[in-house]
């Protein structure tokens, strides 16, 4: 297959460190989706958290900078536009997203869901997923944390 023709599950150019960068080639080369549950485990090596019907709930192996908290919840299924995931899963998501607050007493923080084309939504990974951040605002030097949207 020439690249051109090859399946893209993960996006290079929105990778952010060197460690991550090597990681997506391994999958680019691997032909497959990091976040499709046969795969997580090969790639992700943080513990799951939560597992639901729809998502499950993890630490975001790449944490950003200046975070305290970064989770990642991730689809069960393979989707990458909003229109394909069951209406069922955003009840579900809340609740998650939710228990999180309360597990962890967390004070304060954002939840992000970028989805489809990564040229528009700078998601390095394709499979729909939804980060929760708590930015570290104690943390010397601290600098507001940001989620990108679109190439740049
Ligand atoms: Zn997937």
């Amino acid at each position: 297959m020439s690249d051109q023709t090859k399946k893209q599950f993960v996006d290079l150019d929105n990778a952010r460190e060197d460690e991550q960068r090597q990681v997506m080639q391994q999958i680019i080369d691997d032909q497959s989706c990091p976040f499709c549950l046969e795969n997580l485990r090969k790639y992700h090596k943080q513990q799951i958290l939560k597992e639901g019907q729809y998502w499950l709930l993890t630490p975001n192996q790449w944490p950003y900078e200046f975070t305290q908290h970064h989770f990642l919840a991730i689809l069960k299924e393979h989707a990458e536009k909003l229109s394909e995931v069951p209406p069922e899963a955003g009840k579900e998501l809340f609740e998650m997203i939710a228990w999180l607050e309360k597990e962890y007493q967390i004070p304060g923080g954002g939840v992000a869901m970028r989805f489809g084309d990564t040229n528009y939504s700078a998601g390095t990974v394709n499979h729909l997923h939804v980060q929760f951040i708590v930015p570290n605002i104690t943390q010397p030097g601290f600098k507001p944390v940001r989620v990108k949207l679109g190439k740049g």
